[in-house]
């Protein structure tokens, strides 16, 4: 829920770079050049389709037992795929400093869970086993943290529009400055308390927003690690909160000087501290 502006690498300069490692196959290389307007309509099609959330209506590869189709031109899934690992990622490659670019771009805050994580590998928004035409494509490379990578789990997919989730460089911008993640906080969970975090999209989005919304929560299971890292903040910030009531200071005072700032300095609004500081805010002044 991290918006992140679209990467600064075209795709031909990705797949001219990788192609640099290739001279010493030269007939796949040809191949791969053959192939390349192709793949360009494919991408153009992606271009196309992912400003309005449509991603959904494309065809994913048929995974038939053993088998390794062609996915454009003469090109087999394997080969796209060996590209991307190989030439992409591969450590000593020349596409290695693009790859190392592109994750950077995220100033090492993952998009996907809003900052929990650090990304540490490019992950497929569209996942290279099922899509492997769009394995080099920048903009479906989205730098994501261990435990968003949704790549090896063969999900971060879905063939209907409500189950997408959010795409960090072209979705609507509700998702990325409206809060959505709310959360209730209970004093009385021993020994700190607890947050229990939940999606609620505003109701003046469109349906389908709303149920993508829930599903990202729910795909990258956001609510049990938002808990988590609010039951570890928690520990301190409860102290704290008893130490200023043991003085006498009102619950707006204690608003003012204590949760106001975690608010207003979290990296944004569905942050687990800024919902957090509501929360716990909401509380204080019912209680
Ligand atoms: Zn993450």
């Amino acid at each position: 829920m991290i918006k992140l502006p679209p990467p600064s690498y075209e795709f031909d300069q990705v797949f001219s770079t990788c192609l640099e490692g290739l001279d010493k196959k030269p007939e796949f290389k040809a191949r791969l050049s053959a192939g390349k307007a192709e793949i360009d309509a494919q991408l153009a099609l992606y271009a196309e389709k992912a400003p309005n959330g449509e991603l959904y209506t494309l065809v994913p590869v048929v995974r038939e037992h053993g088998a390794d189709p062609i996915i454009v031109s003469d090109l087999k899934k394997s080969e796209l795929l060996n590209l991307y690992e190989a030439h992409l990622r591969g450590k000593e490659k020349p596409g290695r400093g693009i790859y190392n670019e592109l994750l950077a771009a995220a100033n090492g805050t993952c998009p996907y869970c809003g900052g929990i994580g650090r990304p540490r590998n490019l992950d497929h928004y569209l996942p290279k086993s099922k899509f492997p035409q769009f394995s080099l494509f920048p903009k479906n490379l989205v730098p994501a943290c261990r435990d968003c990578n949704m790549d090896g789990k063969g999900q971060g997919f879905s063939a209907s529009a409500e189950k997408q989730i959010i795409h960090p460089f072209f979705d609507a911008e509700h998702f990325f400055r409206e809060q959505w993640i709310f959360g209730t906080y209970d004093p009385t969970d021993e020994p700190s308390g607890s947050v229990d975090f939940y999606a609620a999209p505003p109701d003046h989005w469109p349906e389908v927003d709303k149920e993508r919304a829930e599903t990202h929560f729910d795909d990258f299971e956001l609510g049990v690690r938002y808990a988590k890292e609010a039951g570890a903040r928690l520990i301190s910030l409860r102290t704290q909160l008893d130490n200023l009531a043991d003085l006498g200071i009102s619950s707006d005072e204690i608003s003012r000087v204590l949760l106001h700032p975690m608010i207003e300095n979290a990296p944004h609004i569905n942050h687990w501290e800024s919902v957090m500081g509501k929360a716990v805010m909401e509380a204080l002044n019912n209680g």
